[in-house]
């Protein structure tokens, strides 16, 4: 299925879930909330305040003014001020605000930005909300790293995914095939290396990505932190398409070294070269390198900085 299909399928659910009542009062939408997240929120909140019955219609009065966050009936938090935290303070008042009637009469919808930047104090004040919602009110939670967002919140949203963000083109995946082709370091040195040019892959990623988002909000007057946090999102898509592409290079190699087929190869054209890396590792030296990518994975998501997530994982490769 690709990522197009799929989302098709997401909206497809929550369509039917609507019409027939069944829609959850609270989600979690799984995305970059200024790119594909957005739009999915978005795309619910018409959902439920588009004016004709099978909607979303796109055209009307409703959708256009939820497109352009205008809508009367469609709230939204985003975070504030340098330390770009979503307060307490716009959370009670939101809360407030749902409980009154909607200008229309019909459904409300609040989206939160940038969800994972609630502290616990905000998460607290809106826990009740949460838990006792007012009727015909559609509450999107927007995270690009939902993981990140505590879990009592968690536990009382249902999740729509968004789907993939576009990745950039960029010189990234080119890279890391040639780090993967490069196999196992044979010295330190060598682990070094592999990993400072993966992390000059991000750098690189995070610097094309505040260009581009200026680029896009060049009307906007955004300050240098909010580019910045951003563009930080993006290259966290990257980081996991590249961890993704070294992953899925080392069950190639674990696929042959544990005598499967080439049929199941992710990578068929580098048959060879991966043949050559099987036969070197073994089978045990090719679970160490999965082992070693889901390391750096894991150090990644603990919030390591990168150079050092990709070295932890290179040194553990070393050769013996
Ligand atoms: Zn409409």
């Amino acid at each position: 299925m690709s990522s197009a299909e799929a989302q098709a399928a997401v909206r497809e659910d929550l369509r039917r879930g609507h019409r027939s009542g069944r829609l959850a009062h609270a989600w979690i939408v799984e995305g970059d909330p200024h790119r594909e997240g957005g739009d999915l929120a978005r795309w619910m909140a018409r959902l439920v305040l588009c004016a004709r019955e099978d909607g979303p219609c796109g055209v009307c009065r409703d959708c256009r003014t939820v497109e352009s966050w205008t809508h009367p009936d469609l709230h939204r938090v985003v975070p504030e001020g340098k330390s770009r935290q979503i307060t307490v303070e716009a959370m009670r008042v939101t809360a407030k605000e749902l409980y009154l009637t909607s200008f229309s009469g019909g459904w409300k919808a609040l989206a939160v930005l940038e969800a994972d930047r609630m502290g616990i104090q905000a998460c607290n004040a809106f826990l009740k909300t949460l838990e006792e919602p007012p009727p015909r009110t559609l509450i999107l939670l927007v995270a690009a790293d939902p993981s990140q967002m505590i879990a009592t919140i968690r536990s009382r949203c249902q999740t729509a995914r968004a789907g993939r963000p576009p990745l950039p083109d960029g010189p990234w995946r080119e890279v890391v095939l040639e780090v993967a082709r490069e196999g196992a370091p044979a010295s330190v040195l060598d682990a070094l290396r592999a990993s400072h040019r993966l992390a000059a892959v991000l750098d690189e990623a995070q610097k094309t990505a505040v260009r581009e988002i200026k680029a896009e909000t060049a009307d906007e007057d955004l300050e240098d932190d909010e580019i910045n946090a951003r563009a930080a999102t993006r290259m966290v898509a990257v980081r996991e398409a590249l961890l993704e592409t070294l992953l899925a290079w080392q069950r190639d190699v674990l696929v042959l070294a544990s005598g499967g087929p080439a049929e199941l190869l992710g990578f068929p054209d580098q048959a060879e070269t991966l043949s050559a890396q099987a036969a070197r590792l073994g089978r045990d030296g090719a679970i160490r390198a999965v082992n070693a990518v889901e390391t750096m994975a894991t150090a990644f998501r603990r919030n390591l900085k990168q150079p050092g997530a990709f070295e932890a994982g290179f040194l553990s490769l070393i050769a013996t």
